[in-house]
C-alpha cells in the first residue's frame, strides 16, 4: 500500500567494484579536498589494511594531513572530541574514512564537530543536529558489510559512562562517496562476516516491515535480501571470493539506505537496549534477535512477511508454499540462515552465549521500549513483550 506520504533522500555517490579504492584521490579533487584526515582503527593498519588505501595515493597530488588509528568498537564521545583537534592541528580539509560502522560513525561525529565550531559533541546531541551541511567532504571505505552506515542519516556514538548509545541523526551526516571494493572485507573473519551479515539482513527485513515502509524503501530491502541469500554463506565459507564479498558489501548498503529512509523495529529496540545495558556488539544483538521479532510481528502484517519469502528463500520456495503459509516460511528461512551460520562459524544464537545476564532484562526492557525503533514497529511493543522475547531468546 502507497504512504499518504513519504520521502527518500540517498545523495550518495557509490564507487563499486575491484578498483574502486584508486579512484578516492579523483573524488577527493572532484570535491575540492586535498589533505584528508584518515581515520581507522589500529588492527586495520596492522593488518595492512590502510596501507592498500595509502597506496591508491600514489602519483595523485592528495597528502594525507593526519592519520588517527584509536577508535575502539562502538566509537565513544571522547574519541569523537580528540580527533577533532587532530584534524585541526593538521590543516585537514577533508575526512576519510577506512573502517566498520564504529570508525564511519566515528567519522560522521567528526563531521559535525569541525561543522559546528565546537570541542564536544555532546553539546550537539539531539535528533536533527547539524542545521548546516557538513563543511568538508567525507568519503568512507567499510571494511565491514553489515551496518550500511556509509548510506546512512545516522551516527551511533557511544557514552561509556551513562552505559548508552547515542543517535545522531540528520541528512547531513550522509557521506559524500561511499567506496566499496572486495579488497577490503576479505580478511573479515567468519563470523564477523557472518554477524554483520545478519545485521544487513535485519536493517532490510525492519525496514520492509516498518510503519514507514515505502515503494522505494522496500526496493533496496528486496534487493539487499536476495544478495544476502544468494551471497552471504559463500562470503563466510571462502573469504577470499571477492565476487561473494562484493555482493555483500553492495547488500549492506542497500539496507542501509532502505532503513535509513523508512526505519526499523523491535529487533533494533531491544538489540540497542542490549548493546548500552550488557554491551552486547551491534551485530551479534541483531543476528540473535531477528528471528524473534518477525516472529512477534508476524501476526500483525503477514501479508509483508509472505511478500519476503521470495527474496529471502527463493521462487521455487516461495511458489511451493501456500499463501498462508509464506509468513511463517520467511521466519523459518531466517532460523535456517542463523542455524547453517551456527554450525559453519559459531555464530551466536542466543542472549546467553553474548554476556547478557537474566538480571539485565529488566533495564533492556526498560530502555527498549523508550527507543525510536519501537515506535515504528508495526505491533506496539510493551514492557512485558520484551520481558518474554528476551526470555525466548535467552
Ligand atoms: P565495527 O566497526 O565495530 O568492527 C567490528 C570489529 O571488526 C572491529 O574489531 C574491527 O577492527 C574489525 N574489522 C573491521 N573490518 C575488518 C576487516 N576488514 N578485517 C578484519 N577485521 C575487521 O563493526 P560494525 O558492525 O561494522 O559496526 C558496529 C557499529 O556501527 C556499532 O556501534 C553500531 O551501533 C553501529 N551502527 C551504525 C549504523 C548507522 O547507520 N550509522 C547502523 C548499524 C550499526
Amino acid at each position: 500500500m502507497l504512504p499518504d506520504y513519504y520521502e527518500f533522500c540517498n545523495p550518495v555517490k557509490i564507487l563499486s567494484g575491484k578498483l574502486a579504492l584508486e579512484n578516492i584521490p579523483h573524488e577527493l579533487k572532484n570535491l575540492g579536498a586535498a589533505r584528508p584526515m584518515l581515520l581507522t582503527n589500529d588492527f586495520l593498519v596492522k593488518i595492512g589494511l590502510v596501507q592498500q588505501v595509502i597506496d591508491a595515493f600514489g602519483g595523485s597530488d592528495i597528502a594525507i594531513g593526519a592519520l588517527y588509528d584509536g577508535i575502539p568498537p562502538d566509537a565513544p564521545i571522547g574519541v569523537v572530541n580528540e580527533m577533532a583537534g587532530i584534524y585541526r592541528a593538521g590543516g585537514c580539509d577533508s575526512i576519510l574514512a577506512v573502517g566498520g560502522g564504529s570508525v564511519i560513525d566515528a567519522a560522521k561525529g567528526l563531521g559535525v564537530i569541525i561543522t559546528e565550531n565546537t570541542d564536544d559533541l555532546m553539546n550537539l546531541a539531539g535528533a536533527e543536529i547539524l542545521s548546516r551541511r557538513r563543511s568538508m567532504p567525507l568519503i568512507v571505505v567499510p571494511t565491514t558489510a553489515g551496518t550500511g552506515s556509509e548510506a546512512t542519516l545516522v551516527a551511533v556514538i557511544a557514552d561509556p559512562g551513562r552505559h548508552l548509545k547515542m543517535e545522531f541523526v540528520s541528512y547531513h551526516l550522509l557521506p559524500d562517496v561511499a567506496v566499496l571494493d572486495p579488497r577490503m572485507t576479505r580478511s573479515l573473519p567468519p563470523k564477523i562476516t557472518a554477524s554483520t551479515g545478519m545485521d544487513a539482513l535485519s536493517h532490510a527485513v525492519e525496514a520492509y516491515t516498518c510503519l514507514q515502509k515505502n515503494p522505494l524503501s522496500d526496493a533496496h530491502a528486496f534487493a539487499a535480501i536476495i544478495l544476502i541469500r544468494e551471497y552471504l554463506l559463500r562470503a563466510v565459507e571462502k573469504g577470499g571470493d571477492d565476487e561473494a564479498r562484493l555482493a555483500m558489501a553492495n547488500a549492506s548498503l542497500l539496507a542501509g539506505a532502505a532503513f535509513s529512509n523508512s526505519m526499523v523495529g523491535i529487533v533494533h529496540a531491544i538489540g540497542h537496549a542490549c548493546g548500552g545495558v550488557s554491551g552486547v556488539a551491534h551485530s551479534d544483538a541483531m543476528s540473535i534477535l531477528l528471528p524473534f521479532g518477525m516472529e512477534y510481528n508476524l501476526g500483525k502484517i503477514p501479508q509483508y512477511y509472505a511478500e519476503l519469502l521470495l527474496p529471502l528463500a527463493g521462487a521455487e520456495v516461495y511458489a511451493a508454499t501456500p499463501g498462508e503459509a509464506r509468513g511463517a516460511g520467511s521466519v523459518a528461512a531466517v532460523r535456517e540462515m542463523t542455524r547453517r551460520l551456527k554450525e559453519i562459524c559459531g555464530l551466536p544464537s542466543r542472549l546467553r552465549e553474548v554476556g547478557v545476564k537474566e538480571e539485565d532484562f529488566p533495564a533492556i526492557a526498560r530502555t527498549a521500549v523508550n527507543d525510536g525503533a519501537a515506535l515504528m514497529n508495526p505491533r506496539e511493543v510493551g514492557y512485558e513483550d520484551v520481558i518474554k522475547i528476551l526470555q525466548e531468546a535467552y
